[in-house]
């Protein structure tokens, strides 16, 4: 899956300024992790690489891998898995499938009525599209639903929600509203869809209708679906709703281990993070009546959509019927795994990876990215043949099972956890593509990597870097002057953090294996996303038509790729990791201060009678109550540790300099790699966060309440958005910890680096 963004931006002309400004690295200045000499070798590669990648080959994969529903345990996805593994053989790799068996349940039985006061039965059905051809494949495709709902049958009062996040049941509390017994409908978006369950069961309620509300992906936006990009009437997003943000990804039933035949296996019951309550995605077709037949208050502004209805809050007399039943049944995901060996430094490895299975046809998402990862591949075959060797070996694969929750890639990074920590230098994640600015998110030490690959690839577009364009970006959209002035003078544009919902979560999270996500968005406005209309006629008459972009995102991965590959030493650099830790730092202590002005404030306005002067007896709310206010938290020991690693990545970045310029021994450097590629797994706490041992890294997590979103130092951010501020004090420590043990590690890792550096002439 990969969530959408809907970015318009007026450029006016500050392109024009860019192209004058163009900052691209001068070509004699080496590149990070490089010595003069390997650098000037590696940019001939890498021009020689960049122009194989071909837009035609991209098109012609994407009608073969689309032309079919290939969901998990379909005909096609094990068709799609051989046509992909006899590419990567027929380019010169060492490919195989690895299988796992997975629990994976799809729909025997989806009803959903209203009983009252009218009755109306939900059609649950995208219908087919005459010019669209492949939208008529109903035998193959799957039906509408959210993977990982319970089995159930429910008649119950109707609630409207608004997202469905916890802000929104404060709201509802302030309405004098319950969800108790309910079932409660949300609008798709703002979040992880699997939370909407996740927060309504907190609540009480019984079960949950998603739909897709016109003004996010639908006739507000732009013309629908086959005269436009956006979601029609009876469009519908299917997805897991899985509760990975409080449990784990991946198998449900093999938590932590391969899905392996000898793996054992939990009972259904026993699995945690299924979703609690059934839950059912819909059309706004499907919504609309339910909607509109709502009483009870209206709802607030800033929750009402875009259908010609007056939103109201329920719950009155209107009471829907819900019933689903599931086969719970093991099936088999593919993952293709391709290897071209490294030939000096073969023991390090560098991943690189995109789903091949879809929800139904799946154009966009994965076979956008897929696509493109398939042009690096044949790409780097070719360079193979040429001459080209890699220093380390790379290790490319298209994971099946992504969809229901990154089945596919988790199981296979959990068989191999052990090799995954001694060997793996990076992994690099797509999750499909579209036309506009490069998206960014990743390990803090990988950002300035990112950055100077950044800025020698051509955007398609704008005739200025993909780097270029980003930056333009950022300062169009910055909320404010000093965040323009970081973007005009830093040199190394921020990556964002990894949060989750696609394939790098057990690496980056559970593994510790510094993780990138890239891709281009925000040009292309959608509302296909998960439906059967996200096909080959959508993507190629509404999104990255030409396939431009997938040429740069080809050209982009594959340079990181060599770079990682091809470096004298990991082009990692720590400097950029410590500012990430120090704005961290600075976010959670300014939240803290907030919590404490916010609750200080309500409680003055409680005192004051201001609730209740203002209370309107027609439309009554329901005051708050008296609350402690949040206690200081003492931050000490993480401010002496990031301050640590500042002045470790400092010396580390020295210590590199001189290093690399004084014509280093070969076999020390790789003795050196080999410890230096663990870097990232100091960041792991063994006990993981709390709540969730699973995920064990302390910057970098998927928020409990936004699942995409990341919330960094989760331990800390998390407990003070919960109001637990004694967990949040005793997670200092434990971040505090991780963060000290990096800045010792790339301490030494500094000194050693001084030892290869001859001495000075
Ligand atoms: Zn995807």
């Amino acid at each position: 899956m990969r969530r959408r963004f809907a970015l318009v931006l007026v450029f006016g002309t500050l392109y024009s300024q860019l192209l004058a400004q163009a900052t691209q690295t001068p070509r004699s200045e080496p590149l990070l992790g490089f010595t003069a000499q390997s650098s000037a070798q590696e940019r001939e590669w890498e021009q020689k690489f960049k122009a194989l990648p071909s837009p035609q080959l991209m098109r012609d994969y994407m009608q073969r891998l689309s032309a079919r529903p290939h969901h998990v345990g379909s005909a096609y996805d094990k068709q799609n898995a051989e046509w992909i593994l006899a590419q990567f053989q027929s380019w010169g790799w060492d490919a195989k499938i690895e299988q796992f068996d997975v629990l994976f349940p799809t729909p025997t039985f989806r009803l959903l009525e209203m009983t009252e006061p009218t009755r109306f039965t939900a059609k649950l059905d995208e219908p087919a599209l005459a010019v669209d051809p492949t939208s008529g494949q109903k035998a193959e495709q799957l039906p509408t639903y959210n993977a990982y709902s319970p089995d159930g049958d429910v008649t119950a009062p109707l609630v409207f929600v608004n997202y469905g996040l916890p802000a929104d049941y404060e709201v509802l509390e302030r309405l004098g509203v319950s969800v108790k017994g309910a079932i409660v409908i949300a609008k798709y978006g703002n979040s992880w869809r699997g939370v909407k369950p996740r927060v309504a069961w907190e609540h009480g309620a019984m079960g949950c209708l998603i739909y897709s509300d016109p003004a996010d992906d639908g006739y507000f936006e732009d013309r629908v679906f086959p005269e436009g990009p956006m979601r029609p009437k009876d469009g519908v997003q299917r997805g897991s709703v899985m509760d990975f943000p409080h449990a784990y990804p991946g198998d449900p039933l093999t938590p932590g281990v391969g899905a392996t035949p000898e793996a054992k296996r939990l009972d259904i019951k026993d699995a945690k993070n299924l979703a609690k309550i059934p839950t059912l995605p819909i059309s706004y077709g499907d919504a609309q009546p339910l909607l509109a037949a709502l009483t009870g208050p209206v709802a607030p502004k800033e929750w009402r959509g875009a259908l010609p209805i007056t939103y109201h809050v329920g719950a009155g007399a209107t009471r829907v019927h819900l019933k689903l039943e599931f086969d719970w049944k093991l099936r088999p995901v593919y993952d293709v795994i391709a290897r071209m060996p490294g030939t000096t430094e073969a023991d390090e490895w560098v991943v690189r990876g995109n789903h091949h299975d879809a929800w139904v046809n799946g154009a966009e998402d994965p076979i956008s990215g897929q696509v493109a990862l398939l042009e690096e591949a044949r790409a780097l075959g070719e360079l193979h043949k040429q001459g080209w060797n890699p220093k380390r070996t790379i290790i490319y694969a298209a994971w099946d099972g992504e969809e229901p929750m990154l089945l596919g890639s988790t199981e296979w990074a959990e068989t191999h956890a052990q090799e995954l920590q001694q060997h793996a230098v990076a992994y690099i994640n797509t999750d499909g593509n579209g036309r506009g600015y490069l998206m960014a998110e990743g390990a803090h030490s990988l950002e300035a990597l990112v950055n100077e690959v950044a800025k020698d690839v051509e955007d398609p577009e704008a005739g200025v870097t993909v780097w270029n364009r980003l930056q333009a970006h950022r300062i169009k959209s910055a909320q404010n002057s000093d965040a323009r002035a970081q973007l005009r003078t830093r040199g190394d544009l921020k990556l964002n953090p990894l949060g989750s919902g696609t394939d790098y979560t057990v690496f980056q999270d559970h593994l510790g294996v510094a993780s990138l996500n890239l891709g281009y968005e925000g040009e292309d406005d959608g509302g296909i996303y998960h439906s059967i209309y996200d096909d080959f006629y959508w993507y190629t008459h509404f999104s990255d038509t030409s396939f431009v972009y997938g040429k740069a995102l080809s050209q982009t991965i594959g340079t990181t790729v060599m770079r990682l590959t091809d470096a004298d030493v990991l082009p990692y650099r720590f400097s950029n990791l410590a500012d990430a830790v120090n704005d961290y730092l600075k976010e959670v202590k300014d939240l803290l201060k907030e919590k404490r002005d916010q609750v200080q404030e309500q409680n003055s306005e409680l005192k004051e009678g201001v609730y209740s002067a203002i209370n309107d007896p027609r439309r009554p709310t329901v005051a708050p109550t008296q609350e402690q206010v949040p206690p200081f938290i003492n931050f000490a020991p993480l401010e002496n540790a990031a301050d640590a690693l500042a002045k470790a990545g400092g010396h580390y970045n020295k210590a590199l300099t001189t290093a690399l310029n004084s014509k280093p021994d070969p076999a020390k450097l790789a003795a050196l790699n080999l410890r230096l590629l663990t870097a990232e797994r100091l960041l792991l706490n063994e006990g993981g966060l709390p709540t969730r041992p699973y995920y064990k890294h302390m910057l970098y997590a998927p928020g409990l309440y936004t699942g995409y979103q990341p919330k960094t130092v989760s331990g800390i951010r998390e407990s003070i958005e919960l109001k637990d501020y004694i967990l949040a004090e005793a997670e200092v420590p434990k971040v505090a910890k991780a963060v000290s043990d990096e800045a010792v590690f790339v301490d030494g890792i500094a000194a050693e680096l001084e030892k290869v550096a001859s001495p000075a002439p």
